[in-house]
């Protein structure tokens, strides 16, 4: 629920309504408008209490919270969330790229592509070490292998490093190394796994499902956020469309419509959302463009051999142009 104080609403007000609604150990955020304080309250399904809250001292106004998300709407927050991990900040006014190869293939690969993305101005490393494939037969990953390598990648080049979580009973293990977890398009409903993710302590890049409204993704982050964790950043990856020339289907208004929604972060995918390399590099700008606060982004040093998405994956000397332009944009676009 919403409840607008008084204009003369006293601290010791606010302060009574922020501890009761803590004792019940409901979700609340304070915000500031022209001297006047809200208190938003997420109620959990127990609505009884809002007579209660509706009834205390100081109360001017109160009404329901109107979206089905609440702890993920801006109604809740009006404020941008900054989700921070190893001294990178998404959302905070400064646009992040993650780039990396859609899998961690081999030591040597990682490596090699850890520093060619950090050379080209990377903020962070992808790489998925499970891997959700659409065929059994393909390579679904190296595991645990694969993190460590992921690890010893960081440790060299100092980026924090995105990689995907698939089921609940790896979270512990993917938890163990990862700096930010990535829920994938085929798992935004996965509901157990956001779940396990709400009750982690890391940050979550949750992909749009390739299906899924804005709104069924807004609740799956909700889910996220209701168990506990706030740190989420929202990925428009593509949808599916008629349209066969491309993998997926940008969703560029996407990125406003969430930026009106939402306080979380979003970054736009331009690699699963094209499946063509050659297309990578605009759709990045547009994402940019659109307002997104990151990049996530696929490179691959040897595309033609990759194990998976070879075809959608840029070469670093590609990716460094790219990186270059959407900073240029970027820094325009800050302009005014
Ligand atoms: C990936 O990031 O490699 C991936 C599998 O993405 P998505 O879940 O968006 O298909
Ligand atoms: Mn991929």
């Amino acid at each position: 629920m919403m409840i607008m104080m008084q204009p003369g609403a006293s601290q010791q007000h606010i302060s009574r309504i922020v501890a009761r609604a803590e004792s019940l150990r409901l979700p609340v955020q304070l915000s500031r408008k022209d001297g006047r304080t809200t208190i938003a309250v997420v109620l959990q399904g127990n609505d009884y209490l809002f007579e209660e809250f509706a009834g205390m001292d100081g109360v001017a106004e109160a009404r329901p919270i109107s979206n089905p998300y609440k702890l993920t709407s801006r109604e809740f927050q009006p404020n941008d969330s900054v989700v921070s991990f190893n001294g990178t900040s998404v959302g905070g006014g400064k646009l992040v790229v993650i780039a990396g190869p859609c899998s961690v293939e081999s030591r040597e690969q990682i490596i090699e592509t850890a520093q060619a993305v950090k050379e080209a101005g990377a903020d962070a490393l992808r790489g998925g070490a499970y891997k959700p494939r659409t065929s059994p037969y393909s390579f679904q990953g190296l595991g645990e292998e694969g993190l460590e390598y992921m690890a010893e990648a960081r440790e060299l080049t100092g980026l924090p490093i995105v990689t995907e979580v698939m089921a609940p009973e790896t979270m512990p293990i993917v938890s163990k190394y990862a700096d930010v977890l990535q829920i994938g398009a085929r798992n935004m409903q996965n509901y157990a796994l956001l779940h396990a993710a709400g009750e982690s302590h890391k940050p979550v890049l949750l992909k749009r499902g390739m299906s899924s409204t804005i709104k069924e993704w807004l609740m799956a982050a909700e889910y996220i956020l209701s168990h506990g964790n706030r740190r989420v950043m929202l990925c428009e990856r593509g949808i599916r469309t008629f349209e066969t020339s491309t993998r997926n289907t940008t969703d560029i208004n996407a990125v406003p419509v969430l930026k009106a929604q939402t306080h979380l972060p979003v970054i736009v995918d331009p690699s699963h959302s094209t499946g063509h390399w050659e297309y990578v590099a605009a759709i990045a700008r547009a994402g940019v463009a659109a307002g997104a606060d990151g990049l996530i982004v696929e490179v691959h040093t040897h595309p033609e051999v990759a194990l998976s998405d070879g075809p959608q994956s840029l070469k670093p000397e590609k990716f460094a142009t790219m990186v270059r332009q959407v900073r240029a944009l970027g820094k325009a676009l800050a302009v005014g």
